[in-house]
């Protein structure tokens, strides 16, 4: 039996790397308030570690601080996108360019509280490949939402049979092998939250409390992006949608076949004739 080295891929002498992927979208006036929160608790670790901040088409500042922080801090990097593809296509960006031993993935509004992060390590020290971020409530959301929440991710266990990590969201830590299997999908219509309970793998929870938007601002999802979110993600974990129109079909052109052959029988053998007018 052979033993793979736990020696980490970045040599013998240097401090396991970990990357940090925020997607952005218009969030220039909250990155300095990220950053002061980030930095100190990535530096609380003896991690060596690196930021990539994915800007996801922001019409703000977003990428041209995002440029400045860079210039002074080299640990923190920027990705842009073209365009608004929308925070899971950021964040497979992000996950592609991610050099590090183990990756968090956290939103940069600050409602993924980067204090948590040494708790998040601490497990995959353990051995844990998924350390997902557990909400203990989700009073930061409105009760619609909330209610919503509840309904998908019941809808979601029935048709696809795919358990999601119950109350966690995308703030969550993954090792190198969990990261390399979710670069290995191609998937363009991402559920990033189906696919990290799908890859498997050791994983566990850890709990924290969801804080308001510390900036007062919105969600930057609007209700139509999160109704196609919900049946992306269902559209891509199950093909019961696609079976049921699949039957639908069938059954009806069953229906007419026979419908059809009614009409031949009926004709042929009883001598009925086709019916116009009944003069
Ligand atoms: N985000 C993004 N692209 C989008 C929408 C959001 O990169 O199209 C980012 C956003 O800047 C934030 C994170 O994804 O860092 C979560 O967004 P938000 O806080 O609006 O979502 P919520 O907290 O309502 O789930
Ligand atoms: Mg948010």
């Amino acid at each position: 039996m052979t033993r793979v080295s736990e020696e980490p891929s970045t040599g013998p002498h240097a401090a396991p790397r970990l990357s940090v992927i925020v997607p952005m979208l218009n969030e220039a006036r909250g990155i300095d308030a990220l950053l002061a929160r980030l930095l100190p608790a990535l530096e609380s670790t003896d991690l060596d570690f690196e930021i990539i901040a994915v800007d996801d088409g922001s019409v703000d500042d977003t990428l041209e601080i995002l440029k400045q922080r860079h210039a002074s801090n080299a640990r923190i990097k920027a990705l842009s996108l073209s365009r608004n593809f929308g925070k899971e296509i950021a964040v497979a960006a992000g996950l592609r360019h991610a050099s590090g031993d183990a990756v968090v993935i956290m939103d940069g509004d600050l409602q993924h509280p980067p204090e948590l992060i040494p708790k998040l390590v601490a497990q995959w020290r353990n051995g844990y490949d998924v350390v997902y971020a557990q909400r203990i409530d989700r009073d930061a959301d409105s009760p619609t939402r909330r209610f919503l929440a509840r309904i998908f991710y019941r809808t979601f266990r029935m048709l696809s049979g795919t358990r999601l990590h119950e109350n966690a969201g995308d703030f969550r830590l993954l090792s190198r092998s969990a990261v390399a299997a979710l670069n290995r999908l191609g998937e363009r219509a991402r559920f990033n939250k189906g696919l990290y309970a799908w890859i498997g793998f050791k994983s566990i929870g850890v709990p924290f409390d969801v804080p308001e938007r510390p900036d007062a601002g919105k969600s930057r999802w609007r209700p139509r992006q999160l109704w196609h979110f919900a049946l992306d993600g269902l559209a891509s974990f199950t093909t019961i949608p696609l079976r049921i129109w699949s039957y639908l079909g069938l059954a009806i052109s069953l229906l007419a076949l026979a419908f059809g052959l009614y009409i031949i029988v009926d004709t042929m053998l009883y001598g009925n004739s086709v019916r116009g007018y009944p003069t």
